[in-house]
């Protein structure tokens, strides 16, 4: 079940439009709109399907998506499966597939997700996708992806920005994102992520709004949410 406080974004956007000035809806992608576990998935099958793999194969037969977690690497760790070059092996596999057009086809919406971003659209919010994901490889299939689950995107007050670069690193992006945030001189009404520290940096930033931190899967060593986080597994409103 989601959180009752979603149904309270929409009545937000009202408000704000009522007032005359623009709301704005921030929506991280991966792992916030998108479960990346069918992405992870069908890369680990991939890996599987090579030949020579079909005792890891049968090892890893009852394995389902939802296992997966924050990486494959770890999953296969701690269950004990493979050793440490077949980890790195299966890191380097992963790492020339996760980051491109072909595979974030497979990502499929959160429960509830392209519903209520389209109910946000409609009641008239910019829609704010910033995303990790990298210019120069991941666009279109973002583009794809983003149409192909529902969401809106080409009907004005839709924004996608992306990281400019693959080796820039996430934090450092999403802090320069917050100024082009602020550039639409809107009034933010609330912002999604599943990585408490960008929840945490949204907060600081919008302190009016409402900051949902999303119940999935977040990187290790994540520092803590703050308590004032709106916690929920997904977009169905409670
Ligand atoms: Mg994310």
């Amino acid at each position: 079940m989601g959180s009752p406080r979603l149904a309270e974004v929409l009545s937000r956007i009202d408000r704000v439009c009522a007032s005359g000035r623009l709301p704005v809806a921030v929506f991280d992608l991966d792992s916030t709109l998108f479960t990346t576990g069918p992405r992870n998935f069908a890369i680990l099958q991939e890996f599987l399907g090579e030949p020579g793999r079909e005792g890891l194969a049968r090892e890893l037969a009852q394995l389902r998506q939802e296992e997966i977690g924050w990486n494959i690497q770890d999953c296969l760790r701690q269950r004990g499966v493979g050793d440490r070059a077949l980890w790195d092996e299966l890191r380097r596999f992963w790492t020339a597939r996760f980051f491109t057009d072909a595979y974030v086809l497979h990502d499929r919406a959160l429960p509830g997700a392209a519903a209520f971003v389209t109910a946000c659209h409609t009641h008239g919010a910019l829609i704010y996708y910033l995303t990790g994901r990298h210019v120069g490889g991941m666009e279109l299939g973002t583009v794809a992806a983003l149409r192909s689950e529902g969401f809106p995107f080409w009907r004005g007050r839709c924004v996608l920005h992306l990281k400019p670069s693959f080796e820039m690193g996430d934090a450092a992006f999403k802090d320069d994102a917050v100024a082009d945030i602020r550039s639409y001189r809107g009034e933010v009404v609330a912002t999604f992520e599943n990585e408490p520290g960008n929840a945490n940096m949204f907060l600081r930033s919008f302190p009016a709004a409402l900051h949902f931190l999303l119940t999935t899967v977040h990187s290790p060593n994540a520092e803590p949410g703050d308590p004032q986080l709106i916690r929920s597994p997904d977009f169905i409103a409670g």
